[in-house]
């Protein structure tokens, strides 16, 4: 999916790359308040205050640690199957493995998909038949009412009979069939190989996707009402939390079925096509940030302007590099200190294909991309153009617009 997270670098497991998405001290703090102040302050009436929150703070970790095997799951099984795995992003709903291009078959894509949710299952099943076993006789498991199956025992077990059943929700609802969930990869796995054509099983699968992620708004708002829904229950804050989880789903299948519109449209036409042919204003690397201010920033409209000696690129200047030194510094310094040098920057050439461009634009988060034939400075390949191209192309995609936002 269009991923907007990059989060914060944790570590590698077996060559994956592992990222924390600040979004989870949300998830964290949600877990940690409600078992410490409600669940276990309900069913251990007896634990200190340190026990408890002891207890749920381990409890938080445990669960991110089974969402972490869910993605090594995925991204294990996908490496085995040739899919090349960028890395994992843990974030509040969950985890994605990042994978660079698609999957190569239908058969790959659905065992990596399918081994996420079996891993979360078969573990919840393990700490629900530990957690049982030392269980006293007669002691009452009940996942309704899980203050009683709380109610009289240790630590250790509480935390168990906690992730037993909690694993096993995560891989069920990861089953349901909304992309970007697993469920929605497993449809969209199924169409393709029912069609054998992918971007047309993307398209598929989105609509449906976004028909799931509906209901489960509806499903929400009528909670927050106070009708009872089967396997959800009812209430104001399970609702809320049911129809939040729906119109995020909804917006990622709204994005990933843009993703292949945007494909489709940009994968015939080149660079060439789009870029800025317009009068662009250059900077040569000795001027002083001083006389750039007054005199290239503030007379034109441009925002990013390449650094150039003759036709040879030495790099790029935005208004961003001057704001970020010191009025006082100004007049000093020039446009070579201040510039992002040429080797840190992505380019693109003339005849490359604008959807390889364009998805360098989104990898580096940049607004444009210096073009260059073979060595000479042409142009600017631009997010704004791109976007204005494919607003003419298609009529239909307002939401575009929101993302250039
Ligand atoms: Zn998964």
């Amino acid at each position: 999916m269009a991923s907007p997270m990059r989060g914060m670098r944790a570590g590698k497991i077996a060559g994956i790359e592992v990222r924390l998405d600040w979004s989870l001290i949300v998830i964290f703090w949600l877990i940690l308040v409600n078992l410490s102040r409600g669940v276990f302050a309900y069913a251990h009436p007896g634990w200190s205050a340190g026990l408890r929150w002891g207890t749920a703070a381990v409890a938080a970790v445990l669960f991110l640690l089974s969402i972490l095997a869910h993605e090594l799951a995925h991204a294990l099984v996908g490496r085995a199957q040739g899919v090349q795995i960028a890395g994992i992003t843990l974030f509040m709903f969950g985890g994605v493995a990042r994978t660079k291009g698609e999957s190569r078959s239908p058969r790959a894509e659905l065992l990596m998909t399918l081994v996420g949710p079996l891993t979360s299952i078969v573990l919840g099943f393990i700490a629900l038949v530990l957690g049982m076993r030392a269980a006293p006789a007669g002691t009452p498991l009940s996942l309704d009412e899980p203050m009683r199956t709380f109610a009289g025992i240790g630590p250790l077990r509480t935390l168990l009979l906690w992730l037993g059943p909690v694993n096993i929700v995560l891989g069920i609802f990861n089953l349901v069939p909304a992309f970007p969930l697993d469920g929605g990869r497993l449809l969209r796995a199924a169409l393709w190989a029912a069609t054998g054509d992918l971007q047309r099983a993307t398209r598929y699968a989105a609509g449906i996707s976004q028909g799931f992620a509906l209901l489960f708004i509806l499903a929400g708002l009528s909670m927050i009402f106070g009708v009872r829904i089967p396997f959800f229950g009812q209430g104001f804050v399970s609702g809320l939390w049911i129809a939040f989880i729906g119109w995020f789903l909804y917006r990622a299948a709204t994005a990933s079925y843009l993703q292949v519109v945007v494909h489709d449209l940009l994968e015939q036409i080149t660079v060439s096509r789009l870029m800025h042919h317009g009068p662009l204003v250059t900077v040569p690397p000795d001027l002083s940030v001083s006389s750039f201010v007054e005199e290239r920033l503030m007379s034109v409209e441009q925002r990013a302007f390449p650094v150039t000696d003759g036709d040879r690129l030495l790099g790029m200047v935005t208004v961003a590099d001057v704001r970020k030194l010191p009025r006082a510094e100004w007049s000093d310094k020039r446009i070579r200190d201040i510039m992002t040098d040429r080797q840190q920057l992505a380019v693109t050439a003339p005849d490359e294909d604008a959807t390889s461009a364009f998805e360098k634009l989104a990898a580096r988060d940049v607004e444009q991309l210096p073009v260059l034939d073979q060595g000479r400075f042409v142009g600017l390949f631009r997010r704004r153009d791109v976007l204005r191209w494919l607003d003419l192309q298609n009529r239909g995609l307002p939401s575009l617009r929101q993302r250039q936002a």
